[in-house]
């Protein structure tokens, strides 16, 4: 049989990267400065991110493609067991090589769950250490990598700055490096899987959950009505939904304070990611039960859960 990912240059490479770690370690902070691009919502809540991203980065000969993972409750190990079980047999199936990000604190039992889920993968492993910039002094780390290189034999382990983008290039250099000779599979200048509409919303609902992240972090969706581009600038109208009217009360706060804000915050976010100058309009509505429908759900590009 003909191989379909033989590229004509043989110095062509492509494969799939999977970001994995406990909830809060800074997966999606690393993906979004590896990308350049805010693509996958961060914030100090645990449970942000709802949907997987791909995030594509070609350089010269080399795409990489990765796979930001979901977060979960960390309180609820149930939930992460769950999710770790189908991210070992889904997400960690046919990737080529696996990012395990760890906290330059200390190693936790959330952090040894990851690591026996990783028991039977053969793909390479990176550990990264991450939120080095946290540390007061450098040598604070060598007892600590000394004890993480005893757990399994890691291809690397790299202490990083996600955040603060220290450290960044030996990380990606050893992907690059252990990405299979193949084909592209996506065109040189696309840089996720997910659509502009999507990224708009997720770019509103991390504004809410920053905002007002302990009041009402799981009964928000944000739909976009409007998405389209006119004269100079980007015309997009995004319905805030909840499930009930005192929630939308808090989101448009005292006297549309609250709102106003959202709408700033994502708007400045927005032009980044699009290049564009947005003209942003934002809309409340009560949905009864929408958490519950699956109808919507699936309008809300939540299917694959
Ligand atoms: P995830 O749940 O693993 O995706 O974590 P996030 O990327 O959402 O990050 C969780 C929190 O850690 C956010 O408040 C980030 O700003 C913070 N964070 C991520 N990377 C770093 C880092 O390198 N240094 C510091 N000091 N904070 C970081
Ligand atoms: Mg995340």
């Amino acid at each position: 049989m003909t191989d379909l990912t033989k590229p004509d240059n043989p110095d062509s490479r492509c494969g799939f990267v999977a970001i994995i770690g406990r909830p809060n370690v800074g997966k999606s902070t690393l993906l979004n400065h590896i990308l350049g691009q805010k693509l996958s919502i961060t914030s100090r809540k645990p449970q942000t991110t709802r949907h997987q991203v791909l995030g594509i980065k070609t350089e010269g000969d080399v795409q990489a493609i990765y796979v930001d993972t979901p977060g979960m409750h960390e309180e609820e190990p149930r939930a992460l067991n769950r999710y770790m079980n189908r991210a070992a047999s889904s997400a960690l199936k046919g990737v080529d090589v696996v990012v395990f990000v760890v906290d330059q604190g200390h190693w936790t039992t959330a952090d040894e769950m990851v690591l026996s889920k990783l028991e039977h993968v053969t793909a390479p492993v990176i550990l990264v250490i991450n939120k080095v910039d946290k540390l007061e002094r450098r040598d604070a780390l060598l007892p600590h990598l000394e004890s993480v290189a005893r757990k399994r034999n890691f291809e690397e382990i790299i202490p990083l700055s996600a955040l603060k983008e220290q450290n960044l290039e030996p990380l990606e250099n050893a992907v690059n490096r252990l990405l299979p000779v193949s084909i592209h599979f996506y065109p040189d200048d696309q840089i996720t899987d997910r659509t502009q509409r999507f990224l708009a919303s997720e770019i509103v609902r991390e504004k809410i959950t920053r905002q007002l992240g302990a009041e009402l972090p799981y009964s928000v969706a944000v739909e976009i009505e409007e998405f389209k581009h006119s004269g100079k600038s980007l015309h997009i109208s995004a319905v805030i939904l909840v499930e009930r009217s005192g929630q939308k009360k808090i989101i448009i706060g005292d006297k549309g304070d609250r709102i106003r804000q959202i709408g700033h915050d994502a708007r400045i976010d927005m032009e980044k990611l699009f290049d564009s100058k947005v003209m942003l309009r934002l809309w409340v509505k009560v949905k009864k039960g929408w958490a519950d429908s699956d109808r919507a759900l699936k309008s809300l590009g939540m299917n694959d859960f």
